[in-house]
């Protein structure tokens, strides 16, 4: 068979190691079908957009999988192999990542899989023991990582000579000098992502969520909510988000919250769009409506009437906002 025909199935997070793996096996002509997992944060418009195009740069074809649920069920609270520095469960994620792909490759006859991981480049994941670790429990040697290639056993593909390993890179460590002489030489344009990185590896939200956990852990909406929003824990354990500006309040209209109820200010009164955990003391009650008054633009001597969950609840703003901060969550 001719190399034409074959499919290669990718990790596609979008980064620039993602975009060159892709595209130095679709210039041996193989065809490459992208996978971007969506694995709690949800998919904006303009990530959809920035995905696309990276895509394309890449010389491969987008698919979106949603694997939220299951990733948040079965893995982040409870990876075998731990985490890296932050909240990220990085070696348990790929593996699970790599056997979304595999049953992909399988269902759809495809050949291989590759990634973006470069050896030493991350010292918790991508170390040589964590690559071995990672094909061990997903798809063994149906795995290709490109930017690697020539420092790692051949894979399956590279046996069979469906990719010329000559080829391939033999890309090791953090520098990412021979990364970016390959964005020059295919010139790609837009390699980093507008939205940032994984929100699992990054300290501020790493320490809402390990926080959050200590309760009930955030199934995939409230992971979400996570990302928006002032954090204030209360005495008796309820949680309660208020927007910081326009667009988090617009952001906490959208959002799906089943968990939580919308609060509603009293007609007349500017203030933040405010989410309370359902589960919530009287007491916890009568201190959100404080709180929520509080971020409003309120009169500190007034008394004010709020809805919760369609009870009225009439409370008085604390004295000062830093009598509210004692509440708020690190990391929000
Ligand atoms: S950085 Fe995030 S997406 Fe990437 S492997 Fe780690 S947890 Fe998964």
């Amino acid at each position: 068979m001719s190399s034409s025909a074959r499919t290669a199935v990718a990790l596609f997070s979008g980064g620039l190691d993602s975009m060159l793996a892709c595209r130095l096996i679709a210039d041996q002509g193989i065809r490459v079908v992208a996978l971007h997992f969506d694995i709690g944060f949800g998919i904006s418009e303009a990530k959809r957009a920035w995905l696309e195009q990276a895509a394309t740069e890449a010389r491969a074809e987008l698919h979106i999988v949603d694997i939220a649920d299951q990733f948040i069920g079965e893995i982040l609270y409870n990876p075998k192999h731990g985490y890296g520095s932050a909240f990220n469960p990085c070696i348990d994620c790929h593996a699970n990542m790599f056997r979304h792909a595999e049953r992909y490759r399988q269902d759809h006859g495809y050949d291989f899989l590759i990634s973006g991981e470069v050896l030493g480049e991350r010292p918790f994941s991508q170390n040589r023991q964590a690559l071995g670790i990672v094909a061990k429990e997903s798809a063994q040697d149906r795995i290709l990582r490109p930017l690697s290639a020539k420092l790692l056993e051949p894979s399956l593909a590279e046996q069979k000579g469906w990719v010329k390993r000559d080829d391939l890179e033999a890309i090791s460590g953090r520098s990412r000098k021979r990364q970016l002489q390959l964005v020059a030489q295919y010139g790609i344009s837009a390699y980093e992502s507008p939205a940032g990185g994984c929100l699992y590896t990054d300290p501020g939200f790493a320490m809402r969520l390990k926080e959050a956990s200590r309760y009930t852990p955030p199934d995939s909406e409230e992971i979400k909510l996570l990302k928006i929003g002032r954090h204030l824990r209360l005495p008796e354990g309820a949680k309660l988000i208020i927007g910081r500006n326009a667009e988090e309040n617009h952001a906490l209209l959208e959002a799906s919250c089943s968990r939580y109820h919308r609060i509603e200010m009293p007609e007349g009164l500017i203030g933040p769009v405010s989410l309370l955990q359902k589960s919530v003391s009287g007491a916890d009650r009568a201190l959100a409506a404080q709180l929520i008054l509080t971020y409003a633009r309120s009169k500190p001597t007034e008394y004010y009437t709020l809805q919760i969950d369609q009870t009225p609840i009439t409370a008085q703003p604390l004295a000062s906002k830093s009598e509210a901060a004692q509440y708020l969550i690190l990391g929000a």
